[in-house]
């Protein structure tokens, strides 16, 4: 019979492959079988017995509904079994067909191998190799999975907590990048015991980590998470025999159906993390819809700030600083605005920030240089004595290579002497790497250049950096100017910090001085400058020449 030669023909085909091969009729009865035989294959099929009995009876309740539903239906199915013999943990797949009026085809292969591999190459694409948490790409499709659910139950909520830790890029920069992946192993396996094993826990990129919480009560109790994850992070690390502290940032985007896209969910997360983290080390923040508008309107002062320097927006207000002892002025600030077309007049509080975030400072920090020795030379001019020009610098500018130099062909384009430029710093600048910001500092003071520490008083450790800044003047802070009048206290902190400067040969300017009163008492504590409204207000340089009758 035709059809007989060429199921023979098909059987003689499948006997070279090294799977199991049984035929069996609609009682599901054993007419015939190839292949391996042994302990190798969980099925000993024998002739004229039922399939089923070549199975472990636990196999067999596994099996018998597919191959019911095969002869009833005369429909193809398959399954992966997983088998533990000698040879360990094994994986067969098992597949059962019609192949003929009365006959069916049931093939059995070993498929370890190919499964090994399959979760190998699943590992390695879903998992984070430092870590072996979860990584991007399977976290965003666990979330999509999740908020698919949660649409459709109006009571379901999750919460996605996105964190980041704080300094980490220091800790790789000082202590190497071993001991940093170390850290980031530890802190992983933290944030896994701070939390729930149902909630998933990822690695999205360098110090990125998120934790969804699937099917939660209330936004408080993500808020709870949050504040659990703080608390695992108080005890130090102990890596490489040191004991390293370390916080994190955590953004909080809460869900009861209304995010449609994981990638909202996560941006939502993201914004709200940055808000964490404008709040100082280790704190928190739920997102809010607000939150979309500052950052929109960041986003479009961003773009707006690129296009301000070529369009040439900016332009420099002078206030003058003067000697307490005869109120002849002695030099003066430039201080930047931005000219925004449709906002109006910027103060540097407004933009000064993003312009370092985005590097736009650099361009900037030059333009406002070269603008405020040209001023200076010309008031130098006008004056018939050497005005100096003191210019505001932020941190990002310290870093830029090569600044010094910059700074040095600046002046001579502009024909200043060195001592005509006053550079002033803050704490906050010379922080961001005190060692290298200190050595480009030293050598423009080697060069003739004077350097102002300006905001004195308000940060940290403000004497350690009087004694290693190579300083002519320190500049106090407004905040304390202003209460002068207030009480003696303010009184004998104006007047030890005074004390100190001289004693370390460093001139005194007291900025923000807005009251004759002030400048009296100024005066009496030995206080070398001062500038403020009760002098001039900052100006552009046309009503600065006007004010000084020149
Ligand atoms: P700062 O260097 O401490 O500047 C002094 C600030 O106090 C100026 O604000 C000035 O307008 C204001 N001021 C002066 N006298 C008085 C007074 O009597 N009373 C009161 N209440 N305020 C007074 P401004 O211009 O808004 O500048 C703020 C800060 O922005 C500056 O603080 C400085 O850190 C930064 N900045 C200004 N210009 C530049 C610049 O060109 N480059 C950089 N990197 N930063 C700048
Ligand atoms: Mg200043």
């Amino acid at each position: 019979m035709p059809d007989n030669r060429k199921l023979q023909e098909a059987v003689t085909l499948l006997e070279s492959l090294p799977d199991l091969l049984v035929l069996f009729d609609s009682r599901g009865t054993c007419i015939d079988h190839h292949g391996p035989s042994g302990d190798s294959y969980p099925m000993t099929p024998r002739h004229g017995r039922p399939l089923l009995e070549a199975f472990s009876p636990e196999l067999a309740a596994t099996i018998s509904p597919a191959l019911a539903d095969c002869i009833g239906e005369r429909r193809s199915t398959e399954l992966d079994l997983q088998v533990n013999n000698q040879q360990g943990e094994q994986w067969f797949e098992f597949r059962a067909m019609p192949c003929g009026d009365n006959l069916f085809m049931a093939l059995m292969r070993n498929i370890t191998d190919r499964r090994r591999e399959r979760d190998a190459l699943y590992e390695g694409a879903y998992h984070d190799p430092l870590t072996r948490l979860p990584n991007r790409a399977h976290f965003m499709s666990r979330l999509r999975r999740i908020l698919e659910r949660s649409q459709t139950h109006a009571s379901y909520t999750i919460a996605l907590l996105m964190l980041d830790m704080d300094r980490f890029k220091a800790v790789n920069d000082s202590l190497g990048h071993l001991v940093g992946d170390q850290l980031l192993i530890e802190f992983g396996a933290r944030l896994r015991r701070a939390v729930r094993p149902q909630d998933l826990v990822a690695r999205l990129g360098g110090d990125e980590f998120v934790v969804l919480l699937d099917n939660i009560q209330s936004a408080p109790q993500a808020l709870a998470v949050a504040n659990r994850i703080h608390g695992a992070l108080k005890q130090p690390f102990q890596l490489a025999g040191k004991e390293l502290h370390c916080t994190t940032s955590i953004g909080l985007a809460v869900a009861s159906g209304g995010y449609r896209s994981a990638d909202d969910m996560l941006r939502d997360s993201d914004m709200a993390m940055y808000q964490a983290k404008s709040r100082g080390r280790g704190e928190s923040a739920v997102f809010e819809q607000s939150m979309h508008q500052r950052n929109l309107e960041q986003l479009s002062l961003e773009n707006e700030l690129r296009r301000a320097v070529a369009e040439d927006q900016f332009l420099l207000n002078f206030q003058t600083v003067h000697s307490l002892a005869d109120e002849g002025v002695s030099s003066l600030e430039a201080l930047v605005r931005w000219q925004h077309p449709r906002r109006g007049l910027l103060l540097p509080g407004e933009f000064i920030g993003l312009a370092e975030d985005t590097g736009e400072i650099t361009g900037l920090g030059h333009w406002i240089l070269r603008q405020a020795l040209r001023t200076g030379a010309s008031f130098t001019k006008a004056m018939g004595r050497p005005i100096s020009m003191s210019v505001n610098l932020s941190g990002r500018q310290l870093s830029e290579p090569g600044f010094d130099e910059v700074v040095l062909r600046l002046l001579e384009e502009a024909g200043v002497p060195p001592s005509g430029l006053l550079l002033e710093i803050t704490e906050k600048a010379v922080n961001l790497d005190p060692k290298a910001h200190t050595k480009v500092l030293q050598r423009l003071h080697e060069k003739g250049l004077r350097v102002v520490l300006d905001n004195f008083g308000t940060g940290q450790s403000s004497l350690s950096y009087v004694l290693n800044l190579p300083l002519h003047y320190i500049k106090v802070d407004r905040g304390f100017v202003s209460r002068l009048a207030e009480g003696r206290a303010t009184r004998v902190v104006v007047d030890s910090v005074i004390r100190l400067a001289h004693e370390l040969g460093i001139q005194v300017i007291a900025e923000g001085v807005e009251r004759e009163g002030d400048k009296a008492v100024l005066k009496d504590l030995g206080c070398d400058l001062a500038q403020g409204w009760a002098y001039t207000r900052p100006a552009p340089e046309n009503e600065i020449f006007t004010h000084l009758n020149l």
